[in-house]
C-alpha cells in the first residue's frame, strides 16, 4: 500500500561530519534496518577522517544523497514518519550555502510531485519538544523564508 505522505521534516546530524553509510552504522545500532533519513544533505565533511585532518572534500559540498526510498516510513521523528519525508542536513550549529541552495531544490521537488504543503523542523513536533531536542538548530521560520514554503 501507499503511504500518504503530507509533510516534509527537516533535521540536521548534530555532528559537524557524516555521510549515509556513517549513519546507517549509527541507525542500525539503535536497531533500524536501514538509516532513518530518506534524504542527507552532505557539507564537505563526508568521513570523519576528513574532518579530524582538516582536509575538506568541497566537491561534496551540497550533494544530495538519497536514503531510506520514500515510498518506505523513515524513522527520523517519533510517532510521525508514516506520513513525512526526512531530510538531514550534515552539521550541528552551522551548514553552508550549497547546503541550503540544495535543500531548497529538493523540497521544491518534493513539494511538486507529492503534492506536500508544509515543512517542518524536527524541533516542531509534540513528541520532540518532550525529548527536548532543538534540531536542526535553525529557526524554522526564517528557513521557511528562505525555502518560500509554509509550516
Ligand atoms: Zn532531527
Amino acid at each position: 500500500m501507499k503511504r500518504k505522505i503530507n509533510e516534509i521534516v527537516i533535521h540536521c546530524s548534530a555532528t559537524e561530519y557524516g555521510n549515509r553509510s556513517l549513519f546507517k552504522r549509527w541507525h542500525r545500532k539503535l536497531g533500524w534496518d536501514d538509516v532513518g533519513y530518506h534524504f542527507i544533505i552532505l557539507n564537505s565533511y563526508p568521513q570523519k577522517k576528513i574532518w579530524d585532518n582538516k582536509t575538506p572534500d568541497f566537491s561534496s559540498d551540497g550533494k544530495v544523497v538519497k536514503g531510506r526510498p520514500v515510498e518506505k516510513a523513515g524513522a527520523h521523528v517519533r510517532l510521525h514518519n508514516d506520513n513525512t519525508i526526512g531530510i538531514c542536513l550534515v552539521g550541528d550549529r552551522t551548514f553552508t550555502g550549497r547546503q541550503f541552495g540544495s535543500l531548497k531544490k529538493l523540497v521544491k521537488k518534493l513539494q511538486a510531485q507529492y503534492k506536500i504543503n508544509s515543512v517542518k523542523g524536527h524541533y516542531e513536533f509534540d513528541t520532540a519538544i518532550e525529548q527536548g531536542k532543538t534540531c536542526p538548530n535553525i529557526d524554522m521560520d526564517r528557513l521557511r523564508k528562505l525555502l518560500s514554503v509554509s509550516g
